[in-house]
């Protein structure tokens, strides 16, 4: 049995939603850097969604999707029915207990467990050898990892940085959502984050930065901010000063569209 499988090809696995962009195809792209084959799974996972959230909206164009990752060489595209992932008498969650004060944990209770859950299933349903996840999702990365390590999955996951459009806004399927003129500000969103770096560079206190950072986003026209915290970059944890690297994460809604992004500090 081991022998069968170190005969087997090797597996990188890039799970997504589908609504391809760019940042999708960095992920297959750096996939495709490792020997082996390349799977790319598209599945609009429902239990990571609360029944207020955008499920039924959230853009599918699997059609589009397939055509760009065959143009892109992927050897296989993985698109499960809601049935192969959670078949009749699916009674299993994974959850991962969290040790820091809860970011995307706290506005939206419901979606690590969806994410493990079905990051879970997917890896061991495709054998995967190495995954790709984006910087872009920082606390879903930092908790896959912290799954994958907890259970002993035997699959390296990667990490691949965020992609940018040319004004610097994060690549997101739900960028999608934003009007003109809230895409006008959604472009501030990194801009303010790179102030705060630039600022906790200079030494200064970390709460006033916070505190200006969430006013920035509001005087900006950005109309609720979930978070905005700079925390340790690597346990997730409030920090005071900064005495390591760290990383600041905001979620913050704008229209239709709630937004997401990090950046190291
Ligand atoms: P999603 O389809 O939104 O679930 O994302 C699938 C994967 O693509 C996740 O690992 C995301 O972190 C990653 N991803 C999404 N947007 C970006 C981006 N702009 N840059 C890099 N990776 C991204």
């Amino acid at each position: 049995m081991a022998a069968a499988k170190r005969a087997r090809e090797y597996i990188n696995f890039v799970p997504t939603m589908g609504a391809l962009h760019e940042g999708h195809m960095s992920l297959v792209r750096e996939a495709k850097t490792s020997t082996g084959k390349v799977i790319v799974s598209i599945f609009v996972n429902p239990t990571q969604f609360a029944p207020h959230e955008d499920f039924d909206s959230y853009p599918r164009v699997v059609e589009k999707d397939c055509e760009l990752l065959k143009a892109e060489g992927v050897h296989a595209v993985y698109l499960p029915s809601v049935e192969d992932i959670y078949p009749e008498g699916f009674a299993t969650t994974v959850s991962v207990k969290r040790d820091y004060e809860p970011l995307e944990g706290a506005a939206r209770p419901h979606f690590f467990d969806g994410v493990t859950t079905v990051v879970s299933k997917l890896l061991l349903q495709t054998d995967a050898d190495k995954a790709f996840f984006g910087e872009k999702d920082f606390e879903q990365l930092f908790t896959v990892r912290r799954m994958v390590s907890d259970l002993n999955i035997k699959t390296d996951v990667i990490g691949v940085p965020t992609v940018r459009d040319q004004n610097g806004l994060a690549l997101s399927s739900r960028n999608a959502y934003l009007s003109k003129a809230e895409y006008d500000v959604a472009i501030h969103l990194n801009k303010i984050l790179a102030s705060m770096c630039d600022r906790i560079k200079a030494g200064e206190s970390l709460k006033n930065i916070q505190k200006q950072g969430v006013a920035a986003l509001l005087d900006k026209g950005f109309e609720k901010v979930d978070y905005l915290e700079i925390r340790d970059a690597e346990s997730l944890k409030i920090v005071d000063e900064k005495t390591g690297p760290l990383r600041i994460l905001v979620a913050a809604h704008l229209g239709k569209a709630r937004l997401i992004d990090n950046m190291a500090a």
